[in-house]
């Protein structure tokens, strides 16, 4: 097998499918596909709900970019995450990190309660807390590693040999890492999620998002389930993700290089008490007030201020307003997401432009 550079910029094969031997992979914008006879369709494609060209080119480079037997590509990231909660029936039982996007945490509230599943969150960091939190009815273990925004890491193998000996899920959002950083299904994931708006496309110019499964079972039930509640990704955005990750090798590199420096010159600022960083191109900081904070957020230039990550330009969000209001106050607190703190996605920029752009707004 070739190595994941080459993976992300030719998939599996390096061979084109497509008749007319294109380099780029062609967009299928059809919405149906015609039959010779009934009975007879040889191409396997119906209708782009259920499946299409470009959608199945970018799930099998993503299948082998994670290590998966089958991938769904989503219109959202929130769109698969909510594809995996499907999954289950009431009285199941979760356990879900403490420390989540703050979508998922809207979506257990809102949605998997009213589907009477019982969902509890761990720090899924302490193994035994885990061990201990295992009912009878427990069906899965959901986690991001690191954690948005707090960059906690759980240890994926160990967490995997638990679940296995009680025969629970063991699901990972891989959307800070990339499959470029980690391999959650190597690790021992049973599934793996995606918000590919981020590091995958990589542009901040798309939003798609992704559920790798380690099985045929497992694939089976959720293209069921992808084909019936409908919300798989549109062709157009398709080869844009694929585009994306032609570079994703690349860019994860300058990501992960440009954040070291900014992480260097964090922590030798007096006006900075905390930098948490675990890899690629994220890192979170607590500053001395809030009012530091704000005036950071309105005096940057060349750094936006807005939410997302993970694309070429870099954005600094304020999680306590921007990604996080809708935490329950005492979760925040307890995870420590205060209005101290602020998220650095670091961008593809220069880093002495970058450096420069936050030492200006955090000397005002
Ligand atoms: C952004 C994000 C999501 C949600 O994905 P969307 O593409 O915005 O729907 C889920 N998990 C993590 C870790 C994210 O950063």
């Amino acid at each position: 097998m070739y190595s994941i550079e080459t993976r992300c910029i030719h998939g599996e094969k390096h061979n084109n499918p497509d008749q007319n031997y294109s380099i780029s992979f062609p967009i299928y914008q059809t919405a149906s596909f015609s039959h010779l006879t009934p009975g007879h369709n040889p191409t396997g494609f119906d209708y782009s709900r259920e499946s299409n060209p470009t959608r199945r080119y970018l799930e099998e480079t993503m299948s082998s970019l994670e290590g998966a037997n089958d991938t769904i590509a989503y219109a959202s990231g929130m769109a698969a995450i909510s594809a995996f909660f499907e999954y289950f029936s009431p009285g199941d039982h979760i356990l879900c990190g403490e420390d989540l996007y703050g979508g998922v945490v809207r979506l257990i509230e809102l949605v998997c309660k009213k589907n009477r599943y019982e969902v509890e969150y761990v720090d899924t960091t302490d193994i035994n807390a885990i061990e201990k939190n295992i009912k009878p009815n427990t069906k899965a273990i959901y986690f991001e590693t690191p954690t948005n925004p707090m960059m906690k890491e759980t240890n994926i193998p160990e967490v995997a040999k638990i679940a296995s000996k009680y025969n629970v899920l063991v699901a990972v959002d891989n959307t800070f890492m990339t499959p470029y950083f980690r391999n959650p299904i190597k690790d021992g994931a049973d599934i793996v999620l995606h918000s590919g708006t981020k590091y995958i496309s990589g542009h901040n110019d798309t939003v798609c998002g992704f559920l790798c499964c380690k099985t045929k079972e497992l694939s089976d039930r959720f293209r069921l389930l992808s084909k019936t509640t409908g919300a798989t990704l549109g062709p157009f955005e398709c080869w844009l993700v694929l585009r994306g990750l032609k570079t994703l090798a690349v860019r994860m590199d300058r990501h992960s290089s440009n954040a070291r420096e900014i992480k260097a010159w964090l922590e030798k600022r007096d006006d900075v008490d905390n930098v948490f960083y675990a890899g690629s191109g994220m890192i979170s900081f607590y500053v001395n007030s809030a009012d530091k904070a704000l005036s950071i957020l309105k005096n940057i230039k060349l750094i936006t201020f807005a939410e997302s990550l993970g694309g070429t330009e870099s954005l600094l969000t304020y999680p306590v307003v921007q990604t996080h209001p809708d935490v329950p106050v005492e979760q925040r607190e307890k995870i420590g997401i205060n209005d101290r703190l602020l998220r650095l996605s670091v961008g593809l920029e220069a880093p002495s432009d970058l450096i420069d752009d936050l030492e200006k707004a955090f000397n005002v």
